[in-house]
C-alpha cells in the first residue's frame, strides 16, 4: 500500500515524522508538505502561481517541501509517485473539532486526497497547554489505522486524539454552533487590528465529537 503523509503545520513540524512512523508499519511511505505553516487553510488551492518543490530528508523519509497549501500539496505529491492508497495528514498541533473542521488544512489535505481518488484519513492532537509527546501517541495512532485501514468504505475520515488516550469512540462532526469569533486590539499608535480564529467550546455536553474528547476518549 502507497501512503502520502501531509500536513498544514509545515514540514518541520514534528507531528509530520511521528506521524510517518507509524504509517511505515502499514505500507511504502512518502512525505509532501507545506514549505511554512498553512494552518487554516482549509481546503485552498494556489491558482495564481505556479508550485515548485525541493526535495528534503525528514529521518529516513523522501519528503518534498512545496510552496503551496494542503491541498496542493497532496494534489502534486499524487502527481509526481503516479497515484496513492491513502493520505495521511498530520498530525497536527491543535484538535480540529465541530466547526474548526471547516478551517483547517489538516481536513483539506485529506479532502483533496478523496477528490484525487485516495483515500483521506486526518489526525490532530491537543496542543492548547503543552507540546504533544508523539512517541506516547503513536501507538495509539498505529491502533486507529489498523480499523481504519479495514473500513475501506471510510473514504474521509477525521481523527482526534486526547494527550492520553483511554479508548476510541465513533462520533459525530458537532454543528450546533459556529465558534468563530473576532478579536479586536489596540496597538500603539493607536492603529486597530483584529485577529479571527475559533474559539474552544466549554459546554461540550451535546457536542458528539467534543463530547469525546473532553474525558480522554479518541473521536474518529
Ligand atoms: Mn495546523
Amino acid at each position: 500500500m502507497r501512503i502520502l503523509i501531509a500536513n498544514d503545520d509545515g514540514i518541520y513540524s514534528p507531528g509530520i515524522v511521528a506521524l510517518a512512523e507509524v504509517a511505515t508499519r502499514f505500507g511504502e511511505v512518502r512525505i509532501v508538505a507545506p514549505d511554512v505553516e498553512q494552518s487554516s487553510m482549509g481546503h485552498a488551492i494556489t491558482a495564481n502561481r505556479p508550485l515548485n518543490y525541493k526535495k528534503a530528508r525528514l529521518k529516513d523519509f523522501d519528503a518534498y517541501r512545496v510552496n503551496g497549501t494542503p491541498a496542493d500539496c497532496v494534489a502534486l505529491g499524487l502527481h509526481l509517485w503516479g497515484g496513492a492508497d491513502l493520505v495521511l495528514s498530520g498530525i497536527n498541533l491543535g484538535l480540529n473539532l465541530g466547526s474548526a473542521i471547516w478551517h483547517s488544512g489538516t481536513l483539506g489535505a485529506a479532502k483533496q486526497a478523496v477528490f484525487s481518488g485516495a483515500r483521506g484519513i486526518a489526525f490532530s492532537t491537543s496542543a492548547e497547554h503543552e507540546e504533544p509527546v508523539f512517541e506516547q501517541l503513536q501507538p495509539h495512532v498505529e491502533s486507529v489505522l489498523k480499523v481504519l485501514v479495514r473500513h475501506s468504505s471510510l473514504h474521509l475520515v477525521n481523527v482526534n486524539l486526547p494527550p492520553l488516550p483511554i479508548g476510541i469512540r465513533w462520533t459525530r462532526q458537532s454543528i450546533r454552533q459556529y465558534v468563530g469569533r473576532m478579536f479586536q486590539a489596540k496597538l500603539p499608535m493607536c492603529l486597530e487590528i483584529y485577529w479571527f480564529t475559533v474559539v474552544r467550546v466549554r459546554d461540550a455536553a451535546e457536542d458528539p465529537d467534543r463530547w469525546a474528547i473532553e474525558p480522554g476518549w479518541i473521536s474518529i
